[in-house]
């Protein structure tokens, strides 16, 4: 399996460090809003990435954090007339629903930055000692980037190159521009706790490293982030466990590619972002899934709702393969002989199942995986209307299943999606007074109205026929008459 190495600037081999298994940690959100769906969009890769290394066999241990205590969450609070703690607190839970609502499997471990303090300052601690951090009088700590010789490693960047380019926060306590807050002195009102600098709290930089080396232990295996945490968020991260630990953090890093807007990068500050919340108010978690996993996750991702409503009938003709499977395998006569057909479709069953796993093992084409699913939807299609009342019912349910785990592992819940009902309700108390059915079931109900018609037809009772035709139609349906008989279906 190839995996792209941010810091190798290229596809390598994957290796575990203990056989069979993986640890692996994302950069959690800023607890300070609704996340928007680019945020998302990171979030997704890394969820898929992680079912995909659970479906090839190994053991993933994921952790990601909330970063509860930051500007923007003392700025928002302060805005509202809210302590920092009621800020963060609101947005945790917000951020866990809305992951839960897209699908995204829930960490093994989610530290929160405010619950770690101990382990953030045994590591600035250490840093100190080993002459890699500085106090200064005001109770800020620095971490010196000029101490780590190995500093620029990730992003590739040179400090003497990025000092005539980049802006840098002017702080005259500094050492060098670069050196970054790895503790902050804390001013009147703010969130703090006691430290040998005095009262303040932790730079941002300083939480994840900690936390990997505390729950995970040093180095992981995989840290995962959007691309535009490379410098100098995941830079520093790394620069601090080299360090402190003298081993790098993690063996490999993944970045994202970011969603964009009119070739623009979503971001609060821009102003051009949706919340997740408000598109999966409107569309479902598949759908949305499905647009976002037609990219590949490096790549940068051009967002519309036109092309969400693509997505939306992508998932619509995936959805319908799996039902008209299954409805066939459960209506069709008496299995016959395995035919040349039956063969054929089975070889390509698992043909597509394994174009899936080696897109997938192209360091996560999820790309070509979802054009491996609409492969074998294509030719289970075909094989309906080519076997029509000759279906093997094993080939077609094995098909139907196929479908459902590939797309599964991308977090795609085609099973439960189809196996709902589509039909209206209505049809239950229809069924009641033209067939005398008793249940609750629209599906079951359905089949009881066409039952009754066709024994009316056969006595030529047309007058019930037709008034069971004419209700069916008042509700939005058709009949449609296929090789292994006559169904209920939404009229497009
Ligand atoms: P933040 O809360 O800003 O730290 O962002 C949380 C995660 O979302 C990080 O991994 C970012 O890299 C990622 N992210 C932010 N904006 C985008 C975007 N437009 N597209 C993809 N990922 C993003
Ligand atoms: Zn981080």
């Amino acid at each position: 399996m190839l995996v792209y190495n941010s810091q190798a600037h290229r596809k390598q081999e994957f290796t575990t460090i203990e056989p069979g298994k993986v640890r692996m940690y994302v950069c959690g959100p800023t607890v300070y809003d609704q996340i928007h769906i680019g945020n998302a969009r990171t979030f997704l890769s890394f969820d898929v990435i992680r079912r995909y290394l659970m479906y090839k066999g190994y053991e993933v241990t994921f952790a990601q954090n909330l970063t509860d205590v930051d500007d923007k969450i003392i700025n928002r609070a302060n805005e509202q007339g809210r302590t920092a703690s009621e800020v963060a607190e609101e947005f945790s839970a917000a951020f866990i629903e809305q992951m839960h609502r897209f699908n995204v499997m829930d960490p093994d471990i989610r530290p929160r930055a405010t619950r770690e303090i101990e382990a953030m300052q045994e590591m600035i601690l250490t840093l100190i000692d080993n002459g890699n951090a500085y106090a200064v009088p005001s109770g800020d700590v620095y971490f010196s980037v000029r101490s780590d010789s190995s500093y620029g490693i990730l992003s590739g960047r040179d400090l003497d190159q990025l000092r005539a380019g980049e802006r840098v926060e002017v702080n005259d306590e500094k050492r060098d521009p670069f050196d970054f807050a790895l503790w902050k002195a804390a001013k009147p009102g703010e969130p703090s706790w006691p430290s040998p600098w005095g009262e303040g709290r932790p730079g941002w930089h300083t939480e994840c490293c900690a936390m990997i080396h505390r729950h995970l232990g040093t180095p992981i295996d995989i840290h995962g982030g959007g691309a535009d945490l490379i410098f100098p968020h995941h830079e520093n991260e790394t620069a601090q466990a080299m360090c402190a630990w003298h081993a790098p953090l993690a063996n490999y890093w993944m970045h994202g590619g970011m969603l964009q807007i009119n070739e623009e990068k979503m971001s609060k500050s821009l102003g051009n972002f949706y919340t997740l919340k408000e598109v999966l108010d409107r569309y479902s978690a598949n759908a949305v899934r499905l647009l976002m996993l037609q990219t590949h996750y490096r790549a940068p991702l051009d967002f519309s709702f036109d092309r969400l409503d693509g997505a939306v009938s992508s998932l619509d003709r995936l959805l319908n393969c799996v039902k008209n499977l299954r409805w066939a395998a459960d209506n069709a006569p008496q299995d016959g002989e395995f035919s040349d057909l039956d063969r054929s479709f089975a070889g390509a069953i698992d043909a597509a199942r394994a174009d899936f796993v080696a897109q997938m093992d192209d360091d996560f084409n999820t790309a070509g995986g979802v054009a491996a699913i609409f492969g074998l939807a294509n030719a289970a299609n075909k094989y309906l209307a080519d076997a029509g009342e000759n279906i093997t019912t094993s080939v077609t349910l094995r098909a139907a299943d196929t479908l459902c785990e590939l797309a599964d592992v991308l977090g795609i819940n085609l099973a439960d999606a189809s196996a709902g009902s589509e039909l209206p309700a209505e049809l239950v108390a229809l069924a009641a007074q033209h067939a005398g059915y008793e249940g609750t079931s629209p599906d079951e109900a359905a089949e009881a109205l066409l039952a009754a018609r066709q024994a009316a037809r056969k006595e030529r009772n047309w007058a019930v026929a037709d008034a069971i035709r004419d209700a069916v139609t008042a509700l939005g349906l058709v009949i449609e008459d296929t090789a292994a008989g006559a169904r209920l279906r939404l009229a497009k």
